[in-house]
């Protein structure tokens, strides 16, 4: 699998930021001509066809790249624009063959008056100590892009990574949802439970709350930048707090030596928020996708599988005597004549593992 790590860069003299933010400039010119000879349908392109911009040949043969899948990109998405546009903050982005990693010192090239190698020192953060172990394992480096963002570089590398999938045959059903965020079942491939996690969501909802009411004080005054940077601030949380469950999680399935974790596709997660307004719908919608997106990448690089199932049914039937009963159900309690009552949410993550196991079976 590929795995991209952001290194923060020691904060450069001003001399180097200058040349990188010529050097963005520059791209920013490059990527706009290279989107315009595209739409002209010229598809043949190399660094020679753009002798009046200022970067090295490797950058422009590198944007040629980027801006070409940009522009399969744009004309699938049918959109009524001109052209695609560059913002003024775009990545200078580097091949393998480009750039190095020797200890904590980064080499790339940039355009001063020619082309010139710059030696840049990164932060040693334990994130560069991961990326220096795959290093040394013999992993293959891919692209790598400089940024900036809030005031700070980046060189943010990808690195493809050999993961062996495990052969545990213990299953882990993950329910999504709104009162508890996440609620995982490990069980055995006989179906026999052997631990459980919970995720309570209250801690969001009330952090959602607590935005929610900034915003609506401001929506008067019509701050919209002060809406935003609530948003964005909101949404950090959010992602952090996703980070948090999904480590969690993991952790659980590895100690419980689980290889496959199971959960629904997103379907289902909108209709149990069907009670909620738009705005919030959107915003649950994109914190579960995160969180599954969370859980998938991380079981992958511990060797764990992923699979989706179908949610029909798997809040509303019992996980005991299989009945399916709406109104087994309430709130947070799942009660069934069968003599199984337990939380609705655990019901639910036993029936994500059931399901899977039954279409194993079949
Ligand atoms: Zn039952």
């Amino acid at each position: 699998m590929q795995l991209t790590y952001i290194l923060e860069l020691l904060k450069p003299t001003k001399r180097k930021e200058n040349i990188f933010l010529n050097n963005i400039a520059e791209v920013v010119k490059n990527r706009q001509a290279v989107a315009a000879k595209l739409k002209a349908g010229e598809t043949n392109l190399s660094s020679a066809d753009f002798k009046e911009i200022n970067l090295p040949a490797a950058v422009k043969n590198q944007n040629i790249r980027e801006v070409k899948a940009f522009h399969k990109l744009f004309l699938k998405s049918g959109s009524d624009k001109d052209n695609i546009e560059f913002k003024a903050n775009q990545p200078i982005c580097y091949n393998n063959q480009n750039y190095t990693i020797d200890h904590h010192i980064i080499s790339i090239p940039f355009y001063t008056t020619k082309c010139q190698r710059f030696a840049f020192p990164v932060k040693q953060t334990e994130r560069f100590e991961k990326l220096q172990q795959h290093i040394d394992s013999g992993c293959k480096l891919g692209k790598a892009c400089l940024f900036y963002k809030r005031g700070k570089w980046y060189f943010a590398v990808t690195i493809k990574i050999a993961v062996k999938k495990n052969t545990n045959s213990n299953l882990m059903g993950i329910d999504i949802g709104l009162r508890q965020f996440a609620v995982a079942s490990v069980k055995t491939h006989r179906g026999k439970e052997i631990n459980c996690q919970f995720h309570n969501g209250k801690q969001a909802g009330f952090i959602r709350k607590k935005y929610r009411m900034l915003r609506r004080k401001l929506g008067q005054s019509k701050k919209v930048k002060a809406i935003k940077n609530i948003n964005d601030k909101e949404q950090r949380w959010m992602t952090d707090l996703n980070h948090k469950i999904s480590r969690q999680l993991i952790n659980l399935a590895v100690q419980e030596q689980v290889g496959t974790i199971i959960m629904e596709n997103l379907e289902n997660i909108r209709n149990t928020a069907k009670s909620l307004n738009r705005a919030d719908r959107n915003i649950h919608s994109w914190t579960f996708y995160q969180l599954q997106q969370f859980i998938e990448y991380k079981a992958e690089l511990a060797g764990i599988k992923v699979e989706y199932i179908n949610p029909k049914y798997t809040s509303q039937s019992c996980s005991k005597c299989n009945k399916v009963k709406k109104s087994n159900r309430k709130a947070n309690l799942y009660s069934c004549e069968c003599g199984n009552h337990i939380h609705a949410d655990l019901n639910a993550s036993r029936n994500i593992a059931n399901k899977y196991l039954e279409q194993q079976s079949a």
